[in-house]
């Protein structure tokens, strides 16, 4: 049988609701966290955007770090958009904060300065197939440095990188909750949906 999956939303601070409606229209149950007991029995975690500084502090001190890191390195899919990026790097730029850490990328935060802080775009995803993916920027952070085990799933016209998946692990510097296009959310799904699949078997 194929019971409806739980997917946890970060819910500390900034974009959450958003996250949260997305994946309701995509008919996952979609629950909020806010306390490492919320984290039980979930398929997979998202990590909004926001203000990375404070969503770190409010990890901090609701216990909830440690217990992201060890889902991270138990291979439980996370997905991290613009600070949920921040977040998952195993670096940051100028950052002067405690980080999951799980993911093989460094990431200069803020990267476009005040003159552009925020802008729409459309960039190509393949993974996402042929359309285009319209990509909302907020303060966003870049990637300035992967790994081998990193694959890169879309860049700027200049070459930089903004999308990324590591395993289970899918970050974003742009705000996919933002639009009604809700393909990165289904291809997080599909991580889910293997990683269960896998788990089953063995
Ligand atoms: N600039 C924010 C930070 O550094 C990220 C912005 C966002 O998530 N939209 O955390």
């Amino acid at each position: 049988m194929n019971s409806r999956k739980k997917i946890g939303v970060l819910s500390l601070q900034g974009a959450f609701a958003e996250h949260i409606a997305s994946l309701q229209k995509l008919g996952v149950e979609a629950l909020a966290i806010r306390l490492p007991q919320d984290l039980e029995g979930l398929d997979g975690l998202i990590i909004p955007g926001g203000e990375s500084t404070v969503i770190s502090q409010l990890m901090l001190s609701y216990g909830l770090m440690e217990v992201i890191r060890e889902l991270a390195q138990d291979g439980s899919p996370i997905f991290g958009t613009c600070a949920g990026m921040i977040l998952l790097a195993k670096s940051a730029l100028d950052l002067d904060i405690e980080t999951i850490g799980a993911m093989d990328i460094k990431v200069r935060r803020n990267a476009f300065g005040r003159q552009v802080d925020s802008f729409e775009t459309v960039l190509s995803v393949p993974v996402l197939g042929e359309a285009p993916f319209p990509a909302v920027f907020i303060r966003a952070p870049i990637i300035v440095e992967i790994d081998s085990g990193v694959e890169i799933l879309a860049s700027l016209p200049d070459g930089t990188p903004v999308a990324a998946r590591q395993g289970n692990l899918l970050v974003s510097a742009f705000h996919p909750e933002l639009t009604s296009d809700l393909r990165f959310h289904a291809y997080f799904l599909d991580i889910v949906s293997r990683r269960a699949y896998s788990q089953r078997k063995n």
